[in-house]
């Protein structure tokens, strides 16, 4: 049997969690993207928009933009005024719907409170949706027809995969229940025929559900949330989370403890966040391939 097959041994030899780098994974996948690109005569296109001046937001749309560079995609980022109105965005959703050079679109999050995200997402065409979070595509999501993924749960699920587990029957606890990501990959779990429970901010005894977790998937915005005695020996533990603290970002497990207890561990930064943006990427490719 091909050894790369095998799941890893569930024993635990006082070894720290093997960290799984997704910093490393998305590098690889960008590079297959670009090989993908070179073979095509023509560029995919990206086109982003931001709605207002949100810094963080900021950050992610010139990484965005980079990502293009880097794979030679060609990309648009349009920058709106923080008042700009609903009918406005999907004005220039509707004009990039129909330009030949734009493959996938896609408005960063969060919008400005005035505009319903929504609205806004589902004027994306379904065949444009690079985010994949149009309610055609997490539709198809939810009757098991995976072609979009949402791209944080799709970056997820490669990360779990890399730890050649085997997802059917495992118990998978997904803490978070937003359409973003937690209901996301709770559906990619479920359709992989693992038992999945969701918590969130009503669910009573977290640690009860979480110790019971075979595969842990934290989306909360809660730093250091998830703690060791939270934590089933050798479970693999996804950590969704980016929380600003000073300078830094950390994220919602508390990393060095429960390194300790878990068989795989994803770190922040340069987990989950890379993959998301590698995710996007390939995306882009799939719409511009099935497009042309
Ligand atoms: P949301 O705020 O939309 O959802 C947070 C979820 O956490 C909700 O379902 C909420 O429950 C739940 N929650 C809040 N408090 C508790 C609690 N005490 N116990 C249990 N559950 C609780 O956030 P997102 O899903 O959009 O993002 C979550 C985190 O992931 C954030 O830090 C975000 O920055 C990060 N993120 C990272 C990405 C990446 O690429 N790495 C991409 C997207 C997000 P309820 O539904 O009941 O309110």
């Amino acid at each position: 049997m091909d050894p790369g097959n095998q799941e890893k041994p569930l024993v635990k030899d006082n070894v720290a969690a093997q960290v799984i780098n997704g910093q490393q994974i998305a590098k690889s996948i960008r590079n297959h993207i670009r090989l993908q690109v070179k073979k095509l005569d023509f560029k995919p296109g990206l086109a982003v928009i931001q709605i207002g001046t949100d810094p963080a937001s900021t950050v992610y749309v010139n990484h965005k933009k980079k990502d293009c560079e880097r794979v030679g995609f060609h990309s648009e980022v349009t920058r709106l005024p923080s008042n700009t109105s609903q009918e406005e965005v999907i004005d220039l959703v509707k004009q990039l719907n129909q330009s030949k050079s734009i493959h996938g679109i896609l408005v960063q999050m969060p919008m400005p409170s005035h505009v319903n995200e929504q609205m806004v997402i589902d004027s994306i065409l379904p065949q444009k949706d690079a985010d994949g979070l149009g309610t055609v595509n997490l539709g198809n999501l939810l009757i098991g027809r995976e072609h979009i993924l949402p791209c944080t749960p799709g970056g997820i699920l490669r990360l779990i995969e890399k730890t050649k587990v085997k997802l059917v029957g495992k118990r998978v606890v997904c803490v978070g229940r937003s359409r973003l990501v937690g209901k996301p990959i709770g559906l990619l779990l479920l359709n992989r025929h693992a038992t999945v429970t969701f918590c969130h901010s009503r669910t009573t005894n977290l640690g009860l559900e979480t110790k019971e977790a075979d595969i842990l998937v934290v989306a909360v915005g809660k730093p250091k949330f998830i703690t060791e005695e939270m934590v089933k020996p050798e479970a693999i533990v996804i950590d969704v989370g980016i929380n600003r603290t000073g300078d830094s970002l950390i994220g919602d497990i508390d990393f060095k403890a429960v390194s300790k207890v878990a068989s795989f561990i994803t770190p922040v930064p340069g987990g989950v966040g890379p993959m998301t943006r590698a995710i996007l990427l390939e995306n882009t490719l799939k719409l511009a391939t099935t497009q042309s």
